[in-house]
């Protein structure tokens, strides 16, 4: 039987961040994805290899099969809807929240109040509106697929929703954080078929991840 494993991860924090959990199961991804072209890296198990996606494209990679497990957001699974996939754990890497923000001198909680519509800007539309119908806040979603700040700095929205760590990019553009929605971290996801089909070769390694993201267990 082929036990061969493809994990889809994308660039930046979240493979950085999984590179332990990956030695924790004896891998090692054998190049840097920031200083090569390739989109398949190896790594030091041949039965192993990781291929580089967007953030927001790993779930559907997963889903199909296409990897057999990947990391991703909690924001990008919530936004995906999780079809396909299995979510054994909280990795509790790439910590973050998800937030409303709004210029510095906007009154938020007036505006809220009296009812009126709120034009929000967000690449998170789905979190988004379950957010402002529970609250009973009448808003109109645009949907943006990044540099959400931007938005209320040149008109296009009255506030964000994006994901807040140290805040300073919103510092940065006058934006304060009104509301945190939720907290956000990065996920275990394997795609339910392999979970049977390869589990010899599969669940080592998510028990391995399991582990070494929580370390105080
Ligand atoms: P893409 O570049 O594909 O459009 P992206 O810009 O959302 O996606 P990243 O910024 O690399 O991708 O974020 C990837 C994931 O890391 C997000 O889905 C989120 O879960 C997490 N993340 C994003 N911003 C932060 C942050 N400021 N601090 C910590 N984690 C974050
Ligand atoms: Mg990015």
């Amino acid at each position: 039987m082929n036990q061969t494993l493809t994990l889809a991860l994308s660039k930046g924090r979240i493979f950085e961040e999984t590179l332990p959990l990956l030695e924790a199961a004896g891998i090692v991804v054998t190049e840097d994805p920031e200083k090569s072209r390739k989109l398949i890296l190896p790594t030091s198990d041949p039965a192993v290899r990781v291929v580089i996606v967007r953030a927001s494209d790993v779930p559907t990679y997963v889903q199909y099969g296409a990897a057999d497990f990947g990391v991703a957001g909690k924001d990008v699974l919530l936004e995906h809807g999780g079809e396909g996939l299995y979510q054994p754990i909280d990795l509790d890497i790439a910590k973050c929240r998800m937030s409303v923000a709004v210029p510095a001198g906007f009154d938020y909680a007036s505006a809220v109040r009296q009812g009126a519509r709120l034009r929000v800007a967000t690449k998170y539309v789905n979190v988004a509106r379950e957010h402002f119908a529970a609250k009973g806040v009448h808003v109109d979603l645009i949907k943006l697929y990044g540099s959400m700040e931007l938005g209320p700095l040149v008109g296009l929205s009255d506030a964000i929703v994006d994901l807040v760590s140290t805040g300073s990019t919103l510092r940065a553009n006058h934006l304060v954080e009104v509301e945190q929605i939720m907290e956000i971290s990065s996920r275990l996801v394997v795609n339910r078929a392999a979970l049977k089909t390869k589990r010899e070769k599969l669940q080592p390694i998510v028990d391995a991840f399991d582990r070494a993201s929580r370390p105080e267990k």
